[in-house]
């Protein structure tokens, strides 16, 4: 069986409510290969998400941009991942760098946060990447198998999630990793998790990247084998979206 491509589409704090209505009729009206090829997911921020939900084409999906840590109650301002269940939202991302590094959201955070969304039956986009200053130190490797390695300690079962790297030195900045640094970075991921969790979970998560994907560079970036798909931030407002989507290559698991 292949990675079915993934394409998730991470609208960050952006849109109006005729923006929004824009970016659906967009998607709405673009070529794209079937969904046995590629799986794509949304992520408009939480007052968007009915709307979006129920305007949107029935092959594309929606997600979260985050959720509550554990069962919603007195904690203001948050979203539980209950409510996004009984909304029928099916992903969450969790993790994002931009929460990592200005919220203050630690590794220890974020495996708790994943398990808890997978427990209420989320699918999960989980987050990793390293800071420049820790890639130019050497430390890749050991930043992202630390993140990673905080969600497979809370998570047995990886079917609903996908683990997305995404450095942090390439997000907004339009700074794209070469094809050979994504790959060489999707690759050692995937060493990990066979030697952490499983084989069959190595051989069957999708790793998807995010920093900067565009219409122009995805299509060098899909054919990395062991690049399942992208988070995409900024592009994923503009046309070139429906071009980042028509990339996709399924990789053999
Ligand atoms: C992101 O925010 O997850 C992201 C990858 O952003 P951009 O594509 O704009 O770099």
């Amino acid at each position: 069986m292949g990675r079915k491509f993934f394409v998730g589409g991470n609208w960050k704090c952006n849109g109006t409510l005729d923006e929004v209505k824009k970016i659906v009729n967009l998607l709405n009206d673009g070529k794209v290969p079937s969904s046995d090829v590629v799986e794509v997911v949304v992520s408009p921020p939480y007052v968007f998400l009915p709307l979006v939900k129920s305007t949107l084409r029935s092959d594309f999906h929606v997600a979260a941009q985050n959720c509550w840590v554990k069962k919603g109650g007195a904690f203001t301002g948050e979203v539980s991942a209950e409510m996004l269940k009984n909304l029928e939202v099916p992903w969450v991302i969790l993790g994002h760098s931009e929460r990592r590094a200005l919220l203050g959201e630690t590794n220890e955070f974020v495996g708790d946060k994943v398990a808890y969304a997978l427990s209420q039956g989320l699918k999960v986009i989980a987050c990793v990447g390293e800071t420049l200053e820790q890639r130019e130190a050497g430390s890749t490797m050991e930043v992202v198998a630390a993140q990673t390695k905080a969600i497979a300690e809370k998570v047995k079962d990886w079917t609903n999630i996908v683990l997305a790297y995404e450095p942090v030195w390439a997000i907004g900045t339009g700074k794209v990793a070469s094809p050979a640094q994504a790959q060489e970075v999707h690759c050692e991921l995937r060493k990990w998790l066979h030697a952490n969790t499983s084989p069959e979970v190595a051989a069957t998560t999708r790793i998807i990247y995010g920093g900067s994907v565009n219409g122009a560079n995805s299509k060098e970036l899909a054919g990395q084998p062991d690049l399942d798909g992208f988070l995409v931030g900024g592009a994923s407002l503009k046309p070139e979206f429906i071009d980042i989507i028509n990339a996709a290559v399924v990789k053999i698991a």
